[in-house]
């Protein structure tokens, strides 16, 4: 039985990571779960689950959830601190971390000198800090297994050939609801229509992502780290369908895939699961429903976004912190709409030039450059 703790549990991968440990409750327990503003969603979660305790990121929820679960025998936490001190428990094998931004990098970082398994579905903590979330890894002899869809596929693809160097990485993207778009015709698209993306039903932060394609960049930025490969070996190909998750190149030119109908259960039950695949039902890929996957190249001067980030890990220390924190300003503004979506990318591009340079940053450098930036970003709004 592998007790694990879902930071993130009332969101897109938390909700689906609970469908799958529902459906195997003689493998999995949820120990902890956390939450940040969705208490109602939260309750109803741990009556069901009965977890050890809870986190409501939120501190004025604390006395509702409180009420809630304390006559149940279920431990309730409120605040940031907290969240980094339960992933510290004994009792928890794995901590899989859907928490959105920022938020995720102290309470992994905690949870991985805790010595506990990584399921990592936040890609901003690699973003912001890759370097040194993977060498503490290393250092506390913690595995690191990934939920994103595409990272999940290049990590199947490699079982069996980790002594096999890689020649390259191809990380598919959907290409969003804009593919082939103008800069003219992307003016005045709304965040109703970018919301809607294609293939997948994620939040809403990553749905943007993947509008303006800043969440391939954030992906290219979380392989370089997760798989130790050099900038100039990961590639990125735009697949419309989203049915092959990801490739890998070796050196005798072969390429191997990954692929089936998109749906994050199976890559998150992978990382809970790894090395066994268990039985599902979800729904399978059939060739006749889908005769045609087609590759094309992404558009980068459209989509600045993308160049942006592979701008940010080439100069590297504090830049792809400092990418990272003006993109979630900019994204929550586009939401509120009080930008337009282009602007999201100046926002961004303004902050990279001016916010300062750390080389080599620790991880206090990191919370600073992610302060400062925020503070930068939100004058350039305003
Ligand atoms: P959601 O917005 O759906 O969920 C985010 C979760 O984090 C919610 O439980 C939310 O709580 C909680 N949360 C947000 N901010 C805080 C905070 N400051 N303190 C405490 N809790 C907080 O996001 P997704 O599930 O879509 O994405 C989660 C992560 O997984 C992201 O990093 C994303 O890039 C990555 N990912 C997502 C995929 C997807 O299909 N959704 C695919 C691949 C990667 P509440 O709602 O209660 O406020």
């Amino acid at each position: 039985m592998k007790k694990i703790a879902i930071l993130g549990s009332t969101g897109s991968i938390g909700t689906q990571t609970l469908e799958v440990i529902k459906a195997h409750p003689d493998k999995f327990q949820v120990e902890v779960m956390t939450a940040g503003n969705n208490a109602d969603l939260l309750i109803e979660q741990a009556l069901q689950f009965k977890p050890n305790c809870v986190v409501i990121g939120n501190e004025s929820l604390y006395d509702k959830v409180f009420e809630a679960l304390d006559a149940k025998d279920i431990k309730v936490y409120a605040g940031e601190e907290a969240l980094s001190q339960v992933v510290q428990m004994d009792s928890i094998d794995m901590v899989l971390t859907a928490l959105v931004g920022y938020a995720g990098l102290l309470p992994t970082i905690k949870a991985i000198e805790a010595k506990k398994n990584i399921a990592l579905a936040n890609k901003e903590t690699m973003v912001v800090a890759g370097e040194l979330v993977t060498q503490l890894a290393q250092e506390n002899d913690v595995n690191i297994y990934p939920v994103d869809s595409e990272h999940s596929a290049i990590f199947q693809c490699l079982i069996g050939e980790f002594h096999n160097p890689i020649e390259k990485l191809i990380l598919t993207a959907s290409g969003g609801p804009f593919k082939g778009m103008s800069r003219k015709d992307l003016i005045e698209v709304t965040r109703e229509q970018a919301l809607k993306h294609p293939n997948w039903d994620m939040g809403a932060k990553i749905t943007i992502d993947s509008a303006t394609m800043m969440n391939k960049g954030l992906e290219v930025i979380e392989a370089k780290w997760l798989f130790g490969v050099a900038l100039d070996k990961i590639e990125v190909v735009v697949h419309p369908q989203s049915i092959i998750h990801s490739l890998v190149q070796f050196e005798d030119s072969s390429m191997k895939a990954q692929m089936g109908l998109p749906d994050m259960r199976v890559p998150i039950q992978f990382a809970l699961s790894y090395p066994e695949r268990i039985k599902t039902d979800f729904p399978r890929f059939n060739f006749s429903d889908n005769p045609a996957l087609t590759f094309e190249q992404p558009d980068m001067e459209t989509f600045r976004n993308l160049s942006l980030a592979y701008t940010a890990i080439e100069s590297g220390g504090n830049k792809p912190c400092i990418l990272n924190a003006a993109n979630e300003i900019a994204v929550d503004a586009f939401l509120k709409d009080q930008i337009g979506f282009l602007e999201i990318s100046d926002v961004i591009e303004s902050s990279l030039e001016k916010v300062s340079y750390i080389r080599t940053p620790e991880l206090q450098d990191f919370v600073e450059t992610d302060k400062e930036t925020r503070i930068r970003a939100l004058e350039e709004i305003k």
